[in-house]
């Protein structure tokens, strides 16, 4: 696919559990290298969109393409069929997930965590694996922990093997879903700064966060959420310093 073209376009996405619409038609663009933070009240529907782009979610409308090919379904005859399990397998090795709580296999340590994917589904040697997962280690200032367990580790600790884990698939895209909002607030800090690191490198990502300081930092592009719609979206300066929707500014001054 051309560079050019934005590694992540999602048009008029729509979502419902039940009778209950979450997503109304959510459209997003995400051009490669950029930050894109999604801002927005409590069960807007962040993180269910967050979980359509790697497909932890199956959508009932719209269309999601990642480095220009469509997510979950194909388009045949006009309309679109479901992917094979196998295929939805293969497109999320592209995207990394860091989720809220840090979900890490207990019962290995933090180098094994960051190994298991690349052998066993990457096909990587185990000892190249274990170079590579080092250095991510290192990456995330993790290089003297790699012989812990999840629980010889802080929580600040564990979302940073956490981001080392996802980054070992070598992934296109990275999704983080409020990845600070489960730590005691002094380990807040230590994980942003591994993701400011990491949008410096030049990686895509997406953020759902409530970090409304890392958000003004860090991404390219704010986009606010409420109800399901997009409300707002623009620079941070644009909808953290001069928000237009009475929504956008009654939520950030929940936030302060
Ligand atoms: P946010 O991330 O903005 O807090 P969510 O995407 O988690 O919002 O949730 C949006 C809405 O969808 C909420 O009303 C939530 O209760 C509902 N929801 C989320 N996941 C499910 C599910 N698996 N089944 C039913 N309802 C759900």
């Amino acid at each position: 696919m051309s560079p050019e073209q934005p590694l992540v376009r999602a048009l008029n996405v729509h979502k419902a559990f039940g009778h209950v619409e979450v997503l109304k038609g959510i459209d997003l663009q995400v051009e490669r290298g950029q930050v894109v933070c999604l801002l927005g009240p409590s069960g807007s529907g962040k993180t269910t969109f967050l979980r359509c782009i790697n497909q932890l979610e199956t959508f009932d409308g719209g269309r999601i393409w990642v480095d220009g090919k469509l997510i979950g379904y194909e388009e045949r005859g006009g309309r679109l069929h479901r992917l094979t399990d196998k295929r939805i397998a293969a497109q999320r090795r592209d995207i990394g997930m860091v989720f809220q709580r840090f979900n890490l296999f207990p019962h290995m340590t933090a180098l094994e965590n960051v190994t298991e994917g690349p052998c066993q589904v990457r096909g990587v040697s185990k000892r190249e694996a274990k170079l590579e997962a080092l250095a991510l280690l290192e990456r995330v200032g993790l290089s003297d922990r790699a012989g812990n367990y999840p629980s010889q580790l802080s929580g600040g600790q564990q979302q940073r093997v956490a981001i080392a884990r996802a980054l070992a698939m070598k992934p296109k895209l990275m999704l983080f879903d409020e990845p600070t909002s489960a730590l005691d607030p002094e380990l807040v800090g230590e994980v942003l700064e591994v993701m400011k690191e990491l949008a410096a490198e030049g990686t895509t990502m997406i953020v759902v966060t409530h970090e409304v300081a890392f958000a003004r930092d860090v991404a390219d592009e704010v986009v606010f959420m409420d109800g399901g719609v997009v409300v707002e979206r623009g620079t941070p300066a644009e909808v953290l310093g001069a928000p237009k929707e009475d929504r956008t500014r009654t939520f950030l001054t929940r936030m302060r």
